[in-house]
C-alpha cells in the first residue's frame, strides 16, 4: 500500500477531515477496527489477578468460560465460604472492605472502573509491536463496550500509554476511540463510520476488526474479521463455520503477521483477494442511491 496520496486523515473524533483529491486514484488508507478489552490489553489477567489477590484464591483465566462469568463466581463463592468457615479473621477482612456475598458480575464488572486495574493493567505481548508497525499503514480505530466511566479511563489510559509503551514516535499517533455503552452493538456502529467515510469521499475503505468475542465480528460492510481466541474456549469465541470473511487466530503474532500481510496491498489487488468485497459495495451504491432518490436515511443492513 502506497500512502503517498494520501490525503484524507480521520481525526480523533472519527470523522474525516476536509478531503483534496489530487487525482482519481486517491484512496484512504484501509482501516483497523481493534476492539479494547483482551485485544490490546491483557483485561482477564488483571481482573483474575486483582480477585485473587483480594480473596486470596487460585482463579486463573482459563475461568474466565463465559461472558457472565459464571464459572468464575462459582469458584470464587465457594472459595470464599470455605475461607469464611475455616478463617476467623477472612470474615473481619471483608466486612472492612465493605464486600457483598455473594460476589455477583455486577461486583467483577466494577473492578475494570477503579484505579487499581488501570494502574495494574498492561498491553498485551505483542501488541506494541502491532501498533508500531501498523500506525503507518492503517487508520487505527479503537472500538470498546463499556460504562462511561470504563470508557472515560480507557481512553486516557490508551491515551498516556500508547506514546509511553509503545516506542512509537509521538508526532505518528493517531488513532481514533470509539467508546459505546455496552447495550450498543459494534457491527451496527462499524457499518455507520464506513457509510459515513464512503458517503463523505465516494471511497469505500478496505477494513480489518479484530475482536475476542464473536458477537462483535458481524459487520456487514467489514472485509475482513479476526477472531483472537487468546488460546482459551469460551462461550463467546465459538466461531460458526463457513465464514470466508473470517479469520479464527490464537495471538496477537498471527494477527500482527496477517495485517502486515494485506498492508502490502494496494486497492486493485485487494480487490482480486476480497472477491466478497464487490457484492459489499454494490449493496452499499444501492443504498445511497435509495437515499439519494427517497432522501431518506436508510440503514446498511
Ligand atoms: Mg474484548
Amino acid at each position: 500500500m502506497n500512502n503517498a496520496n494520501q490525503t484524507n486523515e480521520l481525526n480523533q473524533t472519527g470523522q474525516t477531515d476536509q478531503v483534496t483529491k489530487t487525482n482519481k486514484h486517491t484512496r484512504p488508507r484501509p482501516i483497523l477496527f481493534l476492539d479494547v478489552d483482551d485485544v490490546v490489553i491483557n483485561t482477564a489477567e488483571t481482573l483474575i489477578q486483582i480477585l485473587n489477590e483480594q480473596f486470596h484464591s487460585t482463579l486463573t483465566v482459563e475461568d474466565i468460560k463465559e461472558w457472565n462469568f459464571n464459572t468464575v463466581l462459582t469458584k470464587l463463592n465457594s472459595h470464599i465460604n470455605t475461607e469464611l468457615t475455616n478463617n476467623p479473621s477472612f470474615k473481619e477482612q471483608l466486612t472492612k472492605q465493605n464486600v457483598t456475598l455473594p460476589i455477583t458480575k455486577s461486583f467483577i464488572l466494577h473492578i475494570v472502573e477503579t484505579g487499581e486495574f488501570w494502574s495494574k493493567v498492561a498491553f498485551k505481548e505483542d501488541f506494541c509491536f502491532l501498533f508500531k508497525n501498523m500506525i503507518h499503514k492503517y487508520n487505527i480505530y479503537f472500538i470498546t463496550n463499556g460504562t462511561q466511566k470504563n470508557l472515560t479511563i480507557k481512553e486516557n489510559w490508551l491515551s498516556d500509554n500508547l506514546y509511553l509503551k509503545t516506542e512509537t514516535n509521538k508526532n505518528l499517533i493517531q488513532y481514533n476511540f470509539i467508546g459505546l455503552p455496552s447495550n450498543v452493538d459494534k457491527s451496527v456502529e462499524i457499518d455507520k463510520i464506513i457509510k459515513n467515510i464512503y458517503l463523505e469521499t465516494s471511497i469505500f475503505p478496505f477494513t480489518i476488526q479484530v475482536d475476542d468475542n464473536y458477537s462483535n465480528l458481524h459487520s456487514r460492510a467489514g472485509d475482513l474479521k479476526i477472531l483472537l481466541k487468546n488460546n482459551r474456549e469460551t462461550d463467546y469465541n465459538q466461531a460458526e463455520g463457513g465464514r470466508e470473511d473470517l479469520y479464527v487466530m490464537n495471538t496477537l503474532k498471527e494477527v500482527s503477521d496477517t495485517i502486515w500481510f494485506y498492508g502490502k496491498y494496494d486497492y486493485k489487488e485487494l480487490e482480486e483477494l476480497f472477491p466478497l468485497r464487490e457484492v459489499i459495495k454494490n449493496t452499499f451504491y444501492k443504498m445511497v442511491k435509495l437515499e439519494k432518490d427517497t432522501g431518506k436515511k436508510h440503514e446498511f443492513k
